[in-house]
């Protein structure tokens, strides 16, 4: 049943983020935007990095500064962006292995001024600029001011402007956000005393709407793609981007009990171990199984299951599934389509293995309809399941 593989695992399908890379490069180059590839879902990993980069792509990026530290370690010399601020604490660490930093705070780029005097090289900075969703930027009103102020700090290059939304708020990139990114960033041609290309990062996987669609992407030359890349969604709505691969990342967990059950537990009843007080129907007895594999891994809201198998939630070590056709034999492998927050803490986690190929070995679970977003997806689970 097993060949030795680590069992859980994640497959990954080199194959399929090389597609969806070539699809979303040659697509968005027609609207003039490059992609920066976002690889933290992934924890820096290398063998992903090397598959974008083959297909075209020329700047990677990480939040943090150790999965940043993993990719040069592997030999990558490509540019790396940080879209984090950096930590005071790191900045000696980012001057020395990162390109671009992502910076809202005169204070850190002041540090990062000095720490890259004392290795004698120049950083590049991108400010973020706040246009709405209320997580990282600088106020614009507050931008010339800052700009004036950071292109006068030694050893710092100031190489564009960037945006982030749809992240803590949910709010949608459009052309009134988009608009004021590019009227800031022509302030900043005007200003500049050198005609140096200026970096304008319009966002992340939640541009791609506005990207391909809107009639005018005025000055923005870039986008920060992470989940659009490896899981072909829109964060907008977790729908399928047209044409994207959305399995090229697979769960693989193994059964470790499977008998059948009554769906009504008995005693009395409190907090369960997420904390939650689930509503439980009384449904007679299924076919229950328990799978090696838990929140510490995963996030078992966040799971796209095969159609004959349903969720019912997790505590730390523990998957719990029910089959609805037939009984799963103890030892017998089951595969998941995880989403963007399940994928981050299986790359995370030290008891999952990563295993990646080219893809041409790798069974793909037969996934429900492609259309059904994965949150939606995840929700009538619940639902089901209450
Ligand atoms: C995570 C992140 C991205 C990538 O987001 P996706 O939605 O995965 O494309 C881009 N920019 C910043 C600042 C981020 O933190």
């Amino acid at each position: 049943m097993n060949d030795g593989r680590p069992v859980p695992r994640v497959e990954v399908d080199l194959g399929r983020i090389y597609a969806n890379a070539c699809v979303l490069r040659g697509r968005l180059a027609q609207r003039g935007m490059d992609i920066t590839a976002v690889l933290k879902a992934t924890l820096g990993s290398p063998e992903v990095a090397k598959t974008v980069l083959a297909a075209g792509i020329r700047t990677l990026a990480d939040s943090r500064i150790e999965n940043v530290e993993t990719l040069r370690a592997s030999g990558i010399t490509t540019p790396i962006t940080l879209i984090r601020t950096p930590m005071l604490t790191q900045v000696d660490r980012v001057v020395r292995h990162v390109d671009l930093s992502c910076n809202t705070e005169v204070d850190v780029i002041s540090a990062l001024s000095r720490a890259a005097r004392r290795i004698n090289r120049s950083h590049r900075v991108m400010l973020m600029v706040e246009l709405g969703d209320l997580r990282e930027g600088i106020l614009p009103e507050d931008l010339p001011e800052i700009v004036r102020m950071v292109r006068r700090m030694p050893n710092i290059i100031v190489a564009g402007i960037g945006a982030n939304l749809a992240c803590r708020s949910g709010v949608v990139p459009d052309v009134v956000n988009m608009k004021v990114l590019s009227s800031l960033a022509k302030a900043m041609h005007v200003e500049s005393d050198t005609a140096r290309h200026v970096l304008v990062s319009g966002g992340n996987s939640a541009n791609i709407d506005w990207a391909l669609g809107c009639a005018d992407t005025g000055l923005i030359n870039d986008l920060r793609l992470g989940e659009a890349l490896l899981l072909g969604r829109n964060p907008l709505d977790r729908m399928p981007v047209d044409g994207l691969h959305v399995d090229a990342f697979t769960l693989v967990a193994e059964v470790i009990e499977s008998k059948r059950k009554p769906t009504m537990p008995w005693g009395h009843r409190a907090q369960n171990a997420a904390g939650d007080t689930p509503m439980i129907p009384d449904r007679g007895d299924v076919q229950q199984a328990i799978l090696a594999i838990g929140r510490q891994d995963m996030d078992p809201d966040d799971l796209l299951a095969p159609a004959d198998i349903r969720l019912h939630g997790a505590s730390s070590d523990h998957l719990i599934v029910e089959s609805a056709s037939r009984r799963l034999a103890v030892g017998e492998e089951i595969r998941f389509i995880p989403g963007y927050n399940a994928l981050l803490r299986l790359m995370t986690s030290p008891h999952v293995g990563k295993v990646y190929s080219d893809g041409s070995q790798i069974r793909h679970p037969e996934l429900p309809p492609a259309s059904i977003p994965m949150s939606r997806y995840s929700h009538t689970i619940a639902a089901d399941a209450a």
